[in-house]
Parts: C-alpha cells; structure tokens; sequence
C-alpha cells in the first residue's frame, strides 16, 4: 500500500495555528496593543475599518526594531521576550510565545513600518499569507505601526464565522477596556471607521475607570481598596453599593496585569456586599491582584483568560475582608435604602397607615383602551381562562389539583413555572365568580386593598390581584405579539430625547438597532456616545424613554440573549417601565379592564419576573380563622 502520511505545507500549518490565537478582529487587537506595551509606548492609536474586517492599525511610539528584527518577528517562535526555559514561568511580559505575529501575517495582509531610535531610517515589510512581499528602507517616527487588512482573506470560513459589525466592534471594545485599564499611564487614541471611540489620555487609575466606562463623574461611584499580605498585594477600586446595577459588564480582575475572568473570586466580592445591594445587582470593580508568579499556573493558554492560584482560598479571604474593610471605611451602609425597591413588590408596611398615593391620574385615561380593539379577539381566552377557573375549582381534587391552571398553559418560555404558592387556583374550593351565570369578569364587583390589590369576592373566597405585576404581564404580552405581528406603530415625538450612553451602552444600541426600531424607536447617533430619540411606540411618553432605554440596557445581556430571547427582554423591560404601579389609585372601571385583559393574557398567573401575580383566599381559610 502506498504511503498516505504528508507534512502539510507551511502556508497551511500556519492558517491551523493561525487559528488558535486569532480567533476575530479582536484578538488581533489585543495581540498588537500588547506587544506595543511590551515595547515601552507611552501613547498608541488604534485605528479600525469595518469592525476590524478590512483593516486594524496599531501605530506606538515604542522602542521599534531594528531591520533584522522586524524580517524576524514573523517567524514562528520568534520573541524577544523569551530566553531561558524560567522564562516561561514569569508572567510580566504579556505575550510569551511569539505565535501572535507568526498567525497574523498567515491569515492577513500585514505592512510593517518600525524605526529605532538609533537608526536613521526604518524599515517596511509588507507579508501577506505568509509570504514575504516586500522589504524597504523607508521614513518614519520612532517605534512601530502594524497594518491588518482583509483578516481572514485566505481564510473564508473563517471570515464566514464573524459575528455583525456591532459585535465585532463590541469585542474590539472589550480588549481595548481591559488594556487601557491596566496601563492608565499610557495615552490611547482609538477610532473606528473615522470616528473617535476613546481617546484616553495618561491618568491616574482612578481617572482612567471613569474614561474607559466613559460615564460622567465615575470617579464618584468608586471607592479604593488596598491590601497587602506576604504573598498578596490587592489594590484598584470598588463600586459603591449604591450604584450596583443589574448589568454585567464593569467587573474586572486583573492578575499581574492581565485582564482574568475568575467566578470564584467574584463570588467573594457579591458575598462582601451581599447585604449591602439589593438581589440581582452585581456590584462594579477593577481589581488587581498580584501575586508571585510562581503562583499562577501559566500552563495555559496565552489568549485565555481563565487562570489558576495555587492558593485560591486564601485569596478569596483576603479578598473578600479587603473589600468589607473597604466598604467600611467609607462608611457607605448609611445611605442605603432599599425601602422603594422592595415596596414595589411587597405590602406597605403593617405599622404605618397607608398614605394616599402622590399621583395624580387623569379620570378620563383608560390605559388599557388601545389594548381593547372591536370586537375584542382576547375575548375569547378571557373567557376560556376564567371558564378553566370554573371548571378546576368545580371538577378536580384536591390531590390532582396541585399543578392544574399553569401546566395547561403553554407558558412563555423565560417564565419559570409558576412556584408553589402560584398555583392560586390550587385550593379544593369552589373559586366560581359570584355571578355563575356570566362567569366574565366584567359582571364582577372590585375594590383596591393598599392601592396594590385588586380583591373581588368569588362564590367561594377572594381573589386577589397584584395591580402592578398584573399589568406588566398585560403589556408584556402585548408588546410581543405587537412586534411578532409588526404591528408597533411608532410616532414622532416633537422634542426628541438625547440620551448620554458609556462607550459599552453605545455599542449595545448599535447592535439591538433592529429590535429598536422594530419596537418603535426610531434613533440616530450624535456626538461620540449620544443618541438621539426621535420616535417611540405610541404609547411611551418622552419622559419615559430615557428609563425604558436604560432598562432594556440593562436587561440584555448580549452574550446569552441571541434572537428570540432578545425580543422578550424588550417586552419585559417596556411592560416594566410602562405598567401602573404600586401605590397608584385604580378607578372601578380601571380595576374591571385590568382583570379583564390580565385573563385575556396566555400566562395570566405569572409575572414576568416569575412571581404569582393572583392569589385566592378560600372561604374555608375565612372560616377557619373565626373558629380560632
Ligand atoms: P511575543 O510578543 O510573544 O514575543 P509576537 O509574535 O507578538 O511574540 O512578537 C514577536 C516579537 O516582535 C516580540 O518579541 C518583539 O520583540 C517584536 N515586536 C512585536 N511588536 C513590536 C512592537 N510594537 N514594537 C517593538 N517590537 C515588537
Ligand atoms: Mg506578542
């Protein structure tokens, strides 16, 4: 039999290696940024065209190679940083296996102008695939400019796999962060297609969070820790328990000065603030950890960002008392106060009286009559809801009964399943609204408990309503099959709304443009990180916007949220944002439309958040408590 083994041809190797560190326009990025740093710059320009795709360009004003070391640096294994096998153990040098450039210049076309300072003219080598082109004497400053173009142009599978523009871009961002943060005393000028995305002069570290998130007066929000043990020294700053916010996205470790992911250590931050932020806040940080480099295990992977501590424990102490020493310090606790969060979801409190609500509604707003076109195509599941009402309560058992409204109804995919105490049709009783004969809920008589419940008697007990998670799940529903049906008419406002965005919060808009216009928002961007609203579905007042924005911000999480679940989080966040609230009057006939459209509601039980929006008090439960 003939001999089937060949060596693969170099140009090929190389596409294969190329792959394992270059995996999009970002990790060039971060590869060029790097070596740059590595070459003592004190200021480097990015600069990038269509996300990356067609050209990355790094130019630093670095130590620069000489003629010999500029042909070489292309070579695999070629590094300056690396002598001696210890080497490979002392993680201060970024980038350790002089694979980056090697792999770039296999799947791009890469000119390279450098210039020492003890040379009077510099070199330009253009390498494309692998190939040498060309190599010249040329004029330039001192140090280094890469040019990537057409990444991938050899490569079309590999071109295939990248994500939208806004997406790359959004990577690119998030490897530029993590460096300029590390390196605040360094200048960086970024701009992409033109436009100016950062430009982040040398500052001291507290200053350079604040430019990187690109939010007014940060510096405001954070807090310093600083800690330091035989084998530890943790420093950078915290965010103040106030300003935690449901967004993932400003939590950053940085071990010796490289940007880790590390959960176990960001289970030690939330555990330090666990009673100060309320649940599903994740606080903000920038922390930077050093330790001997022995103790890392640097046997991973140059472009991974999972590492490991030989003494994870310990760090995780030390860690989490540096951060409640922090938080102590500053004496932060006082200025919490959780007491509007929770009473959007729980009783007032038994001890005060309740107090009229400060707002003010306009009799004549109906909020539910865009919702009730005629004839009315709900009518129908309304009835079928409170018919299944009727019909549980009259025919099932209690031992059957456990799971019998919810689990009939195909639930809405992020809703959890209703919880124990969601199961409100659940009880052996009779729960048929007084009135048998015409089970609608329109014949039904209302009163509001505490401007929060809305409590009508049933033949056998009370139900009960929680108005603002009732009307969220409304709106909820709504919205989605709005937008399922294109059917979100959009109008346009006559003072258009400027909203203020962080760097990151811009390229979220730009990549749930789609879902924005599609739900009625009609944009445009100004300046470097503004947007300008100039349309909203109907029914959003411009007051609203801005919020409504924020939430959906907040509650897309790009990474986990492809499509169809994206969709969804902009109903929640709008139905949020837009549902009356606790502690807001409900007029009879206000009262009448929300029970009415919230059994019109496929999952009418449920909030949106999971939690049981109708709850019943059987008359047996009444009567048991006058017997006592
Ligand atoms: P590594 O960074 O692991 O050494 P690279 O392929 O990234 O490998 O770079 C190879 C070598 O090229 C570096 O070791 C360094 O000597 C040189 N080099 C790369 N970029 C620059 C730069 N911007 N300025 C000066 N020298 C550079
Ligand atoms: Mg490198």
């Amino acid at each position: 039999m003939a001999d089937k083994i060949k060596l693969l041809p170099d140009s090929v190797a190389n596409q294969i290696a190329a792959g394992e560190v270059i995996q999009r326009p970002a990790s060039v990025v971060k590869e060029l940024l790097e070596n740059a740093l590595d070459a003592g710059a004190s200021l480097i320009n990015l600069i990038i065209k269509d996300a990356g795709r067609t050209l990355i360009q790094i130019t630093d004003n670095g130590s620069g190679m000489s003629a010999t070391d500029a042909r070489m640096c292309f070579e695999k294994h070629a590094t300056s940083k690396i002598k001696t096998p210890e080497d490979l153990f002392n993680l201060n040098t970024l980038g350790f296996r002089g694979e980056a450039l090697a792999s770039i210049a296999a799947i791009a076309q890469v000119e390279l102008k450098t210039k020492t300072a003890d040379e009077e003219l510099g070199t330009e080598i253009i390498i494309e695939g692998s190939q040498f082109k060309s190599q010249e004497n040329c004029s330039t400053s001192i140090g280094t400019s890469f040019s990537v173009k057409n990444l991938f142009y050899n490569v079309p599978a590999r071109r295939n796999f990248l994500k939208s523009n806004p997406a790359e871009i959004r990577h690119i961002i998030e490897e530029f962060q993590r460096v300029a943060l590390v390196h605040p005393e360094v200048s960086f000028n970024f701009y992409n297609n033109g436009n100016v995305v950062f430009q982040l002069k040398s500052a001291p570290l507290k200053v350079r969070i604040a430019q990187v998130i690109g939010q007014k007066n940060y510096e405001e929000k954070l807090v310093p820790i600083a800690e330091q043990t035989e084998n530890l020294k943790i420093s950078g700053f915290i965010g103040k328990p106030e300003f935690a916010r449901k967004k993932r996205g400003e939590q950053y470790f940085f071990a010796n000065n490289r940007f880790i992911k590390h959960p176990y250590f960001h289970h030690a931050v939330e555990s330090a603030y666990s009673e100060l932020i309320p649940d599903g806040s994740i606080p903000s940080y920038f922390i930077f950890l050093e330790v001997n480099p022995e103790d890392i295990d640097v046997n991973i992977h140059p472009t991974k960002i999972e590492v490991n501590f030989t003494d994870k424990q310990l760090i995780y102490a030390v860690l989490s008392a540096s951060i409640k020493k922090a938080l102590g310090q500053f004496s932060l606790t006082p200025s919490l106060d959780f007491e509007q969060e929770d009473s959007m979801r729980f009783d007032f409190p038994q001890d005060r009286p309740v107090r009229p609500p400060s707002i003010k509604i306009n009799p004549d707003y109906n909020p539910f009559e865009s919702e009730q076109p005629e004839p009315d195509p709900r009518r129908e599941s309304n009835q079928t809801n409170w018919d299944r009402l009727y019909d549980f309560e009259t025919s099932s058992t209690p031992s059957d009964s456990s799971d019998s409204f919810s689990s009939t109804e195909s639930l809405d995919s992020p809703d959890p399943a209703p919880s124990e105490n969601t199961e409100w049709a659940a009880s052996s009783m009779d729960m048929i609204p007084e009135e048998e004969s015409d089970v609608k809920v329109g014949s039904t008589t209302f009163i509001q408990l505490g401007f929060t419940y809305v409590v009508s008697s049933l033949k056998s007990g009370l139900i009960m309503i929680h108005q603002q998670l009732a009307h969220e799940r409304i709106l909820y529903e709504k919205y989605l099959e709005q937008y399922e049906n294109r059917q979100i008419a959009s109008q346009q406002l006559l003072f258009p709304v400027n909203i203020n965005l962080s760097v990151e919060e811009l390229s979220f808009v730009k990549e749930i443009e789609q879902e924005l216009k599609g739900f009625g928002f009609d944009l445009e961007y100004f300046g470097q990180t503004g947007i300008i609203i100039n349309g909203s579905p109907m029914d959003v007042s411009e007051g609203k916007i801005p919020s409504i924005i924020e939430e959906i911000l907040q509650n897309i999480d790009l990474g986990h949220d492809p499509g169809q679940e994206r969709k969804k989080a902009f109903a929640r966040s709008m139905a949020r944002q837009l549902a009356i609230k606790v502690g807001q009057k409900l007029e009879n006939h206000e009262m009448d439309q929300l029970t009415d459209a919230l059994f019109s509601c496929k999952v009418p039980e449920v909030s949106i958040d999971g939690e049981p929006i109708v709850k019943t008090l059987s008359l047996d439960e009444i009567r048991s408590r006058f017997l006592q």
